[in-house]
């Protein structure tokens, strides 16, 4: 451990002395100061852990040079004890306490208070110094944390970013469709090329759920997801998981007789599938209703509205039969 410097202040050099052999110890260094001013001069060279103030002493007293240590921001935390040969009367005291004293000392020393005292407080010294520590390391370990905290953030963000798949049917997910559509409509609107887009329902889906149950119900579900994904055949054609049992495919750069012919691969691909509807007042199995809608992009114009007229088209389909498609 390092040792502490503690500061001794009288004007009388043989008091001094005392002072000095009575805490002679290899753990502390012992400054001496013959009065307040070289006391005040004392403190800029020291952190001192203690200071022992004779209170009589020529020019400047006990209590005046306590008073300026008190008024400096970098000695006024250091704990005094007064050493005085005064009567104990307690207007005395009562200065010395005003003055931001914390301790006493009367002449003459009886050694083994001098001692116990002195002793009490270096241990607050050395309390406060390992709290100081510790919060010095709490400030480290906060600042880490946060630091981790951020990179957890950082990477949570790439992963939401990667993750532009849906996790049921492995086709890409509404999050993708939406990123997807608004690009290709700026797309279509520079090049001024139709953009197709077919929204497709599964038709009677809750029935089917209530009669096979949801773990069917979810396998139906890839499997359609599959029937649809291999009827476009372009890079550039984006099928997605739209909604619940609902899928859209956006066609850039097609038109409706196209689009027309996808529609007619997929509903081919369903039937193809022939997964068993018992439930399903249409057909004995899975079929899907289909929505379409093409526009040349502008800018007056809004991916929005695309969807909605597929979507007005996809209600006309299951009004018409369902098992069908209709052309908004
Ligand atoms: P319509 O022919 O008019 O489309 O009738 P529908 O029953 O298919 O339509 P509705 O919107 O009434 O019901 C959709 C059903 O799709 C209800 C819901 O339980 C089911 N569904 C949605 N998402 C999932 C899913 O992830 N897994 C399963 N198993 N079912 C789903
Ligand atoms: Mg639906
Ligand atoms: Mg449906």
């Amino acid at each position: 451990m390092r040792a502490i410097p503690i500061l001794i202040v009288d004007d009388r050099p043989e008091n001094l002395l005392v002072l000095e052999q009575v805490l002679e110890s290899p753990e502390l260094i012992i400054v001496r100061a013959n009065s307040g001013h070289e006391a005040l001069e004392k403190t800029l060279d020291h952190e001192f852990a203690l200071i022992l103030l004779d209170v009589q002493m020529p020019v400047m007293d006990g209590y005046e040079t306590a008073a300026l240590l008190r008024g400096n921001k970098r000695t006024k935390n250091i704990p005094i004890i007064f050493v005085t040969a005064a009567t104990k009367e307690r207007s005395q005291v009562f200065r010395g306490y005003g003055s931001g004293a914390v301790d006493y000392l009367f002449k003459p020393l009886e050694t083994g208070v001098l001692k116990s005292k002195v002793k009490i407080f270096l241990e607050l010294y050395h309390q406060r110094r390992l709290l100081e520590e510790k919060t010095r390391e709490l400030d480290a370990k906060v600042m880490e944390l946060e630091t981790l905290q951020s990179k957890l953030e950082e990477s949570n963000e790439k992963l939401r970013q990667l993750s532009s798949l849906d996790g049921l049917t492995d086709i890409p997910n509404r999050r993708f469709f939406d990123e997807t559509m608004t690009r290709e409509w700026q797309r279509g609107t520079r090049r001024q090329k139709p953009l197709s887009l077919i929204l497709a329902d599964i038709d009677h889906f809750k029935a089917f759920n209530d009669a096979y149950g949801h773990v069917i119900g979810d396998d139906c579900l890839k499997r359609v997801a599959k029937g649809l994904g291999k009827s476009i055949l372009r890079d550039v054609d984006t099928i997605a998981r739209y909604g619940g049992e609902e899928f859209a495919a956006i066609l850039p750069e097609t038109d409706e007789t196209g689009a027309v012919l996808i529609i007619q691969r997929m509903l081919e691909s369903i039937k193809g599938l022939e997964i068993n509807h018992k439930a399903s007042p249409t057909a004995d199995h899975v079929t899907v209703s289909f929505g379409l809608s093409t526009m040349v992009p502008n800018t007056d114009l809004s991916p929005t509205q695309l969807i909605e007229s597929a979507d007005r088209a996809l209600y006309l389909a299951k009004n018409s039969g369902r098992n069908t498609y209709t052309i908004s």
